[in-house]
């Protein structure tokens, strides 16, 4: 399918995350080139949750030429060096899947190897030891990578935010509009599309208003408005590999030290996130209805909360997995309605953006070119579905066998792709990442090493440098790093200088 018609009117159907995110990237990239209208119901609230992200949303801002000062404050924001899992390999064990590098480089070998022989041999202490992200992380110290130290690991520094999802709409949406994106306020009940071809033409109001365009982005969450439900392009269902279906989440009081880091526990069914906001706690019980029921994991979570609840917990009901084709005809899904995967590696805005910079690669500005949505798919479909093996590692590597969802998880049948991944881990401690996948090998080392996974032998090549050298090296390094996290700031000395400076 091919068409020569220039796009002049693009419509974003939805105004949450995803969204204001679509209408404030593009309207700043495609600099008026084209007319952005969002069309959003206050009537139906968004998601309203959402809030730990990875590093990657950085660049996001950078590219807006967002302050990323300004942005702390606005958003109410935290500052975010990893995620701490907490019972998943066994009840009582802990690691961190800490953002960043570890170690130094040694040789043509990756440090994690240097490490894996030392380990192995009785001779180094856990991997966290040599991370600058793990290392403050757990020291609850925080601040940004230092350029005037380049050869430290001060300046090795990698971080994200935990944000307020709605502050953060709200911010993008006067972003979005300072650079020409029209807002319209309206219910669409009706999406009309061309007789010939099926594309959408125009989306009409509860009021009567048409509005038309060109191409659509669908950002109207699990509804799905125009990818699904008029499209009716399908979706493929994960959830025998994630089963997690529901999450109850509710915000509660600040209480003791503010946290560098994302908490998930496990749970019977499932896990609990804890997400430390400057005036509030994000909790989330994330869950599997086959093997508990709603009011048991409400009761799990407000046990569970280290402050007074703030609200009501509210049920959010989900399916895992991805829409067939995230480009469909002239409609890009953005957001939730493109698909799902659990937050556990605080992956969904993540998504959002690679959708849009994405579609920005293949922006179909002279007309809809099949090759072009043909490639943009298998990128997105290869994206997910290596964050679905990530994901769903974490479940299966588990020594778990305690209550019937750990047992079910940990001898389930795993995608193809992840278990070569873990054969290959399993032998060597060697990870290999292809093309667009998200998360690099030091990423899938931690997760698993952390969940219990240990590799029989160690690159030969590691075996050039003699053990007493090695021992040497790995010690120096592990000092370096105490030394840079004793220099550090707290988390929360850190966040009320950024706070004052507005
Ligand atoms: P929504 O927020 O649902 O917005 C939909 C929009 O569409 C709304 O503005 C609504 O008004 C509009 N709309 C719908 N129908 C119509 C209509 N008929 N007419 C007009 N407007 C309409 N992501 C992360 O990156 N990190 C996390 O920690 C994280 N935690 C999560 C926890 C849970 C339990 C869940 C379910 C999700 C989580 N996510 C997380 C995902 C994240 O919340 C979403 O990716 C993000 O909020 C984007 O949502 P959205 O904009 O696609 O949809």
């Amino acid at each position: 399918m091919t068409t020569q018609t220039p796009i002049q009117e693009l419509v974003i159907v939805g105004g949450g995350t995803a969204g204001w995110m679509a209408a404030a990237a593009l309207s700043r990239l495609l600099q008026g080139k084209i007319a952005i209208r969002l069309v959003e119901s206050d009537e139906i609230s968004t998601v309203g949750v959402g809030e730990s992200t990875i590093p990657m949303i950085r660049l996001f801002n950078d590219v807006l030429g967002i302050n990323e000062d300004e942005f702390v404050r606005e958003t109410k924001a935290t500052f975010k060096l990893g995620i701490e899992f907490k019972d998943w390999s066994r009840p009582g064990e802990r690691y961190m899947h800490g953002f960043g590098r570890f170690g130094q480089d040694l040789w043509t070998v990756d440090f994690f190897q240097y490490w894996l022989k030392a380990y192995q041999a009785g001779i180094a202490p856990d991997l966290e030891h040599f991370s600058i992200n793990r290392m403050a992380a757990r020291a609850n110290k925080f601040m940004r990578p230092s350029s005037e130290t380049p050869n430290s690991p001060l300046a090795e520094i990698v971080y994200a935010f935990h944000l307020d999802a709605g502050l953060y709409a709200r911010y993008l949406r006067k972003y979005a509009e300072a650079h020409g994106v029209r807002r319209t306020e309206g219910k669409v009940v009706e999406v009309r599309q061309r007789p010939n071809d099926g594309f959408i033409e125009s989306v009409v109001l509860e009021r009567g208003e048409v509005v038309a365009g060109d191409l659509f982005l669908d950002c109207t969450g699990f509804r799905g408005l125009l990818i699904e439900q008029t499209l009716k392009t399908g979706f493929e269902d994960w959830s025998h590999w994630l089963p997690c279906d529901r999450a109850w989440a509710v915000p509660c009081a600040l209480s003791g030290e503010l946290l560098p880091y994302t908490t998930a526990t496990a749970r019977p069914a499932g896990w609990q996130w804890r997400i430390g906001l400057q005036h509030r706690t994000g909790n989330g019980h994330v869950y599997a209805s086959r093997f508990m029921s709603d009011d048991e994991a409400a009761g799990i979570l407000m046990a569970n909360l280290d402050g007074e609840a703030l609200a009501d917990p509210k049920l959010l009901r989900f399916t895992a997995g991805k829409r067939n084709k995230v480009w469909n005809k002239n409609v890009v899904a953005v957001g939730l309605s493109s698909g799902f995967l659990e937050p556990l590696e605080s992956t969904s805005i993540h998504l959002i953006q690679s959708t849009i910079s994405r579609l920005l690669a293949f922006f179909p500005d002279a007309g809809f070119h099949q090759a072009d949505i043909d490639e943009f798919n298998r990128q997105c479909d290869f994206e997910v579905e290596r964050i679905r093996d990530f994901l769903i590692l974490h479940y299966h590597a588990t020594a778990r066998d305690d209550t019937p969802f750990w047992d079910h998880v940990r001898t389930m049948a795993v995608p193809d792709t992840l278990r070569r991944k873990m054969d290959l881990y399993k032998a060597h401690g060697r990870v290999v990442r292809e093309n667009e996948e998200l998360f690099t090998p030091i990423g899938w080392q931690q997760v698993l090493h952390g969940q219990g996974v240990r590799p029989v032998g160690y690159n030969p090549l590691v075996d050039l440098m003699g053990d007493k050298e090695l021992r040497g090296i790995l010690g120096d390094i592990e000092r370096v790093i105490g030394k840079c996290v004793d220099v550090m700031p707290t988390h929360k000395q850190f966040i009320e200088a950024v706070a004052a400076a507005g």
